[in-house]
């Protein structure tokens, strides 16, 4: 029988004053409570076991910080370092607040991408794995919707997980019904708060409820985006991790100088060598480039996958998946991959371009620093991008240094 006590946090340390990353203008943390394990969030028993036996024993701050609000029926503005745990926020606070017996779509939780959505979806599920009744849906692009239609009609759907174009589609065809809903969680907000997805998210949002609880949860979250994040916002908890505390700790970074474009391949087939040792992600700023690379690598006999947001799904799981079991170790992409996916092998990145933000960089890096794990970062550079260097140096208070020359050993050191 599920718990149903409130939740009885501990004394939390008093507010911190903050400073978003990327804003100009300081905003005060509002989040009070804090849980130091999961027995104090009083969650149902059945979403407790399924915590521990996903293999989560305490709680990551963010998770300390930002489970309960949403329990408690609050809007959410989080920021916090890939990595942290935001994944876990919003999952098991759903969890606690959907009820199996009510047959309404409870929760509807978007990504921006469907690999992201698909990750989610896994979590969530694994999570609730011993939670009796209760169906969690996921609606992404490239699944038949007549899947999603037979699976509606026949069983309630109690969380949807999904990307804003598909779960927008199912809404105006009235195979989802979302007039229900209760918790409306947008994970990596910035991105699908920004041109790209708005007016697709403010659709989406204006056919909820109106007393529907908003839950954004991001990584960077640019002043511009707080201000859009407001309009669906109401009286949110904040939760924002100071831009100072955004650091690189935990990963080393390196760059290896060339004088022009043309003799980064050169690079890249001199480190292959050691990248084989890891498994490896290899961040490329256009899909055209990812292909050339690849068949460029293939062409000199390596082994090497890619994956972009030109290619069929079906080639996208398949990949993904192969990645993911490591039977691919080298992995080309675009920035397609920089958010949000976690693969825990992953502990090396290389920029063969130095991204076109200095914001994406640490999104990039930080597929190789998860949950307090060490990784290493090696950006190709030219003369051109020496500005954006020491841009990103500047931004984040880090030193790339010159790459080693023992970089295999390092590698094999972590
Ligand atoms: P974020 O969304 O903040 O980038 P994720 O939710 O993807 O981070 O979590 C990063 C990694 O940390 C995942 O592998 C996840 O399983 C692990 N993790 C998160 N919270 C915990 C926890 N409380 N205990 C152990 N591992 C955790
Ligand atoms: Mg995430």
């Amino acid at each position: 029988m599920a718990t149903t006590q409130s939740p009885c946090p501990s004394p939390s340390p008093p507010a911190q004053h903050v400073v978003l990353m990327g804003g100009d203008k300081e905003i005060e943390e509002t989040s009070h409570e804090f849980c130091n394990t999961f027995e104090e969030m009083h969650l149902k028993d059945e979403l407790r076991r399924g915590i521990y036996s996903y293999g989560f024993e305490t709680p990551s701050l963010i998770q300390q910080k930002g489970i309960l609000p949403i329990i408690r029926g609050r809007d959410l503005l989080a920021q916090a370092q890939s990595g942290t745990g935001k994944t876990a926020v919003y999952s098991i606070a759903c969890l606690q607040k959907v009820d199996p017996s009510c047959p309404f779509t409870q929760a509807l939780i978007l990504a921006p991408f469907r690999e992201l959505a698909w990750q989610t979806h896994n979590v969530i599920s694994k999570m609730a794995k011993f939670m009796k009744g209760l169906n969690i849906l996921r609606v992404v692009e490239g699944g038949a919707i007549s899947v999603i239609a037979r699976k509606v009609a026949e069983a309630p759907q109690h969380i949807i997980v999904g990307t804003p174009w598909r779960v927008a589609h199912m809404i105006y065809s009235e195979i989802i019904d979302v007039s229900h809903l209760r918790i409306f969680v947008l994970d990596e907000a910035d991105l699908l708060l920004s041109q790209k997805f708005k007016d697709k998210i403010f659709d989406i949002n204006s056919n909820l409820p109106k007393n529907a609880q908003t839950v954004l949860l991001s990584t960077t979250m640019p002043q511009e985006i707080i201000e859009v994040a407001h309009q669906i916002l109401n009286d949110p908890v904040q939760i924002l991790v100071p831009r100072d505390e955004l650091t690189l700790d935990g990963l080393r970074q390196f760059y290896v100088a060339v004088e022009k474009e043309e003799f980064k391949e050169e690079a890249l087939f001199d480190l292959y060598d050691s990248i084989q040792v890891a498994q490896c992600v290899i961040f490329c700023n256009s899909k055209c480039k990812v292909d050339y690379i690849t068949e460029d690598l293939r062409s000199r006999k390596f082994t090497v996958s890619s994956i972009h947001d030109g290619m069929n799904y079906i080639d996208r799981d398949r990949i993904m998946q192969d990645f993911r079991d490591g039977k691919n170790r080298v992995l080309v992409t675009t920035d397609l991959l920089s958010r949000g996916i976690d693969i825990q092998q992953i502990s090396l990145v290389v920029n063969y371009d130095l991204p076109m933000e200095k914001e994406s960089y640490i999104r990039r890096v930080e597929r190789s620093v998860r949950f307090g794990k060490k990784g290493i970062a090696i950006n190709l550079v030219t003369e051109e991008d020496g500005q954006m260097l020491k841009d990103i140096q500047e931004f984040y208070g880090t030193k790339i240094e010159e790459m080693p020359a023992n970089m295999k050993e390092l590698l094999q050191l972590k």
